[in-house]
């Protein structure tokens, strides 16, 4: 089966790298801009040399929002992000399964039973600004074991053990 060649792989990570970079450099420099551009207004408010301030500080956005949407770390923030009519916060929960080789020992949240595999259930709070998740606020897991798991959620198979195949759904919004 083919897979990605390394070297493409190694690509990819330098190009993350180069794009954290560049994202952080115009992020740094969007801020500079910001801050002399704020200093400006403030020290030339209402003259007329009040409108390159303006400028540098109408340019130090775009540098900052370039920055944020070139930046991989951001940009998997944005990938995450809920609908952009939410503001405040957001608790959310995804489920993965837990596979024996993360060799963790968890006792089932419903029967108590010691598991090494089974359902982990991540219920999530945040907080967002036009749906981007901006901090954390709490963190919980629970964990199910197999049978458990398929009672809480039936047509859940645990056949699949692929990391990457969290479900995400928003549950309540509490403001
Ligand atoms: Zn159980």
């Amino acid at each position: 089966m083919p897979t990605k060649p390394s070297s493409v792989e190694f690509a990819d990570t330098i190009s993350d790298l180069m794009n954290a970079i560049a994202g952080w450099l115009l992020i740094g420099l969007g801020t500079a801009a910001f801050l002399s551009g704020l200093g400006g207004v403030i020290q030339y408010a209402g003259t007329a040399d009040m409108v390159i301030p303006v400028l540098v500080l109408l340019f130090s956005f775009v540098f900052i929002t370039s920055g944020m949407l070139v930046n991989p770390r951001f940009r998997r923030r944005l990938d995450r992000r809920h609908e952009v009519s939410r503001f405040g916060r957001i608790q959310s929960v995804d489920s993965r399964v837990l596979s024996e080789s993360e060799n963790r020992v968890e006792s089932c949240t419903s029967c108590d039973a010691k598991m090494r595999e089974g359902l982990v259930r991540r219920y999530h709070e945040e907080y967002t600004a036009a749906g981007v998740p901006i901090w954390t606020l709490s963190e919980n897991h629970n964990f199910y074991c197999s049978s458990c798991a398929t009672e809480e959620l039936p047509g859940l198979t645990l056949t699949d053990r692929d990391d990457d195949s969290t479900t995400e759904q928003v549950v309540t919004e509490v403001e």
